[in-house]
């Protein structure tokens, strides 16, 4: 507590990690209908009303279906400040010597990219959560020193992929890039470009950097990036000063690829592979999150290129948010109602103690 000084509201921000200690949190967002979907005079088919108690009500041919409970539910009005005012916890976790995991879970045009990257008049999670790390480090600049640095990649079709290395070394780098275990549950990435930041500004560059990376090489720019999982990894290094004592952790910030179902009979060839390698990653994830819950002594961390990326931020001492995104229009209640049992699934899981701690 001796790094919490002054305000009221820092004193409550710091109570919300506490409640945090090892526990797996489930945001639900929900996207407003858009303009196509108005003008068809598409129905709304969930309510909210209860939304501030963590309850939604899915709702089909006007009567109330199943109410599901998140640690918070976001509806259609709610603002990237609304979401970020509770994820901002997660980032004095980090700063404290937590690794945490971030991600976006739904199917496809729900709001992932809008959660996690956003705009550039309405910025995301990934941004805000740099910029929390930013502010929480000049706080505490009297006491301790951090050095932050950021790496951008992309797993595609069970590939590794740099975003921050430029078009022509890409491909070349794609096939070496392996995760290697380097400690009890520590793991690295041989090769993949870790940009150190000072600032604000230079976080603003690799991120851009990043983004502008992903549409390179594919034809169809929207259609790759909710067919491939984006993730960014914030490395942190900690100093106190005041007892030399030295703290390394990580963020996750993960945009998962579009969790719609797609009925193997309808694609074909490239496009079936990676439609089984989306389904295979998301429902790696999904085995390990309830191999953590019920303490089995084999976590299947290697079944996918993305548990194996995020070994060492799921389970042990380290916080996960979820965020599961789903649409508010009647024609998407079957993908819903998947996306919404699955978050459940996953909200039922105590990730172990927490230890960690400057
Ligand atoms: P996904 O990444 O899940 O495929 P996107 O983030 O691309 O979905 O969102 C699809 C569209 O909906 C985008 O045009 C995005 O700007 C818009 N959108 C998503 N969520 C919201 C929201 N909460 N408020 C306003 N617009 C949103």
């Amino acid at each position: 507590t001796k790094f919490v000084k002054g305000a009221k509201e820092r004193k409550e921000l710091y109570n919300k990690v506490l409640e945090l200690k090892g526990n797996i949190r489930v945001f639900c967002r929900c996207r407003p209908l858009n303009s196509e979907e108005i003008a068809a005079g598409d129905s709304m088919a969930i309510d909210f009303e209860s939304a501030k108690d963590g309850e939604l009500t899915v709702i089909s041919n006007g009567a109330p279906k199943k109410t599901f409970k998140f640690d918070a539910v976001f509806g259609p009005q709610a603002e990237q400040s609304d979401v970020f005012q509770d994820t901002a916890p997660f980032a004095t976790s980090v700063l404290d010597g937590f690794n945490v995991c971030i991600f976006a879970y739904g199917q496809t045009g729900t709001g992932k990219t809008f959660t996690m990257e956003g705009t550039k008049e309405n910025r995301g999670v990934n941004f805000r959560t740099l910029e929390e790390l930013f502010r929480i480090i000049n706080e505490r600049k009297k006491f301790c020193r951090y050095e932050i640095s950021v790496s951008a990649l992309e797993v595609y079709n069970e590939q590794i992929r740099d975003l921050l290395v430029s078009g022509s070394q890409q491909s070349m780098m794609t096939k070496r890039l392996e995760v290697r275990q380097v400690g009890e549950g520590m793991h690295h990435i041989p090769g993949l470009v870790e940009a150190h930041v000072n600032d604000m500004k230079e976080v603003w560059e690799v991120l851009q950097t990043g983004s502008n990376a992903r549409a390179v090489g594919s034809t169809n720019a929207n259609e790759h990036s909710s067919r491939s999982h984006c993730l960014h990894c914030v490395m942190v290094k900690g100093e106190n000063l005041l007892n030399g004592e030295c703290t390394k952790s990580k963020l996750w910030l993960v945009d998962l690829a579009g969790s719609e179902r797609v009925a193997k009979t309808d694609v074909l060839g490239e496009r079936l592979k990676e439609t089984q390698n989306i389904n295979r990653s998301l429902s790696a994830l999904g085995d390990v999150i309830s191999a953590l819950a019920t303490k089995s002594p084999h976590i299947p961390f290697r079944n996918s290129k993305l548990t194996h990326l995020l070994q060492d931020s799921l389970g042990g001492d380290s916080k996960t948010l979820m965020f599961v995104q789903i649409s508010p229009n009647e024609n998407d209640l079957g993908e819903t109602l998947c996306s919404l049992n699955f978050a459940s699934r996953v909200r039922g899981i105590e990730l172990g103690p927490a230890k960690k701690q400057i």
